[in-house]
């Protein structure tokens, strides 16, 4: 990129009502067959449209054609068995029914490929891809074949990185992997889980990226967040080994967050995405204040380093606040960039 402060989103955008029940996780499609093909695609122009008329400049799907991060994802693949359902604890936090690994994982056929190939014909802007991350992914099944997180891991990591290059085939400039399981299991990201991620991005010529949050503004995080005190130093513990990784981007919670800001010297050197916009809140952020974040990040991010974000997916909240907080975000690092260039 060579605008100054490009704006873009962490993740996931609110589905219009007829697609699927809005400020809803996992909610179920209304349509099916091809209308919920042509639904989706729909959606995914909607979601464009949203997002270029708010300014914003590294699009996204909105992740319309997927009901979940990480589930979609998975539900493609060979391996795993969705009728089979175990209660699991997931990120150490709640607890849900997942589906169970009998064998040996693999992926048969292309997931988000044609999705992706459908976005790049309708934009010339930069276009940004989210897939889940190895760790986040085994965190989110019940493993009765490989019986080892690390393996299933490694096993994940092959196949995100098939899926990654058939993604940069299809004009895709930054791929991301999201990993809020990052900022649970430290020694295990610390042992293997930054090495699997580069696993998934081996080979690969475009920008990358790694998405690490405190989560949705869901009731399950939000009642986390309490317990975590008034100061919030996860990042701490699995920067530095970011830091030497090839990942190019790395994607954080910010705003409105209690994570120490200076942590970010941690990644000193690499691009930062600065979560400016809290998406744990109806609250539409002024332009003001996401100026006030993106200016105390400056201390520790260089200026052509830093990517203005939103804390994480928008897709729990109303339509009209997540266009709310775009514009807000586009005008906020519209404010600083003319800081800079004065
Ligand atoms: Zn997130």
């Amino acid at each position: 990129m060579n605008k100054l402060l490009p704006t873009s989103t962490a993740g996931s955008l609110p589905k219009p009502s007829w697609l699927a029940q809005p400020e809803k996780l996992w909610s179920p499609w209304k349509l099916d067959g091809e209308e919920l093909v042509e639904g989706k695609q729909d959606a995914l122009r909607l979601s464009l449209a949203d997002q270029q008329q708010a300014g914003i400049d590294i699009v996204s799907d909105g992740e319309q054609t997927r009901q979940h991060f990480v589930t979609t994802f998975i539900e493609h693949l060979d391996g795993v068995d969705f009728e089979k359902r175990e209660t699991v604890r997931i990120r150490d936090r709640y607890d849900a029914s997942v589906p169970t690994v009998v064998g040996a994982v693999s992926r048969q056929k292309p997931v988000f490929v044609e999705d992706a190939k459908f976005l790049r014909r309708q934009t010339t802007q930069p276009i940004k891809w989210a897939l889940p991350g190895p760790m986040t992914m085994i965190d989110t099944l019940y493993d009765a074949h490989y019986k080892s997180r690390e393996k299933l891991a490694w096993e994940f990591a092959k196949i995100l990185n098939e899926e990654a290059k058939e993604l940069e085939a299809a004009g895709v400039d930054i791929i991301q992997f999201d990993e809020p399981a990052f900022n649970v299991f430290f020694a295990e990201v610390n042992e293997w889980g930054v090495a699997t991620l580069e696993r998934a991005i081996e080979g690969l010529k475009c920008e990358t990226a790694v998405h690490i949050c405190y989560g949705y503004g869901i009731k399950a995080n939000t009642d986390w967040k309490k317990t975590l005190g008034d100061e919030w130093r996860q990042y701490e513990k699995t920067l530095p080994t970011l830091q030497k990784s090839s990942i190019d981007l790395i994607s954080l919670e910010c705003h409105n967050s209690h994570v120490p800001m200076d942590l970010i010297e941690l990644i000193r050197g690499k691009k930062v995405m600065v979560g400016a916009i809290d998406v744990a809140s109806n609250t539409i952020e002024t332009p003001e204040e996401v100026a006030a974040t993106l200016r105390k990040a400056l201390q520790f991010v260089d200026a052509d380093k830093l990517y203005p974000s939103t804390n994480c997916g928008m897709a729990p909240l109303s339509r009209k606040i997540a266009t709310g907080k775009l514009q807000a975000l586009s005008a906020g690092a519209a404010i600083v960039r003319q800081e800079l260039s004065t």
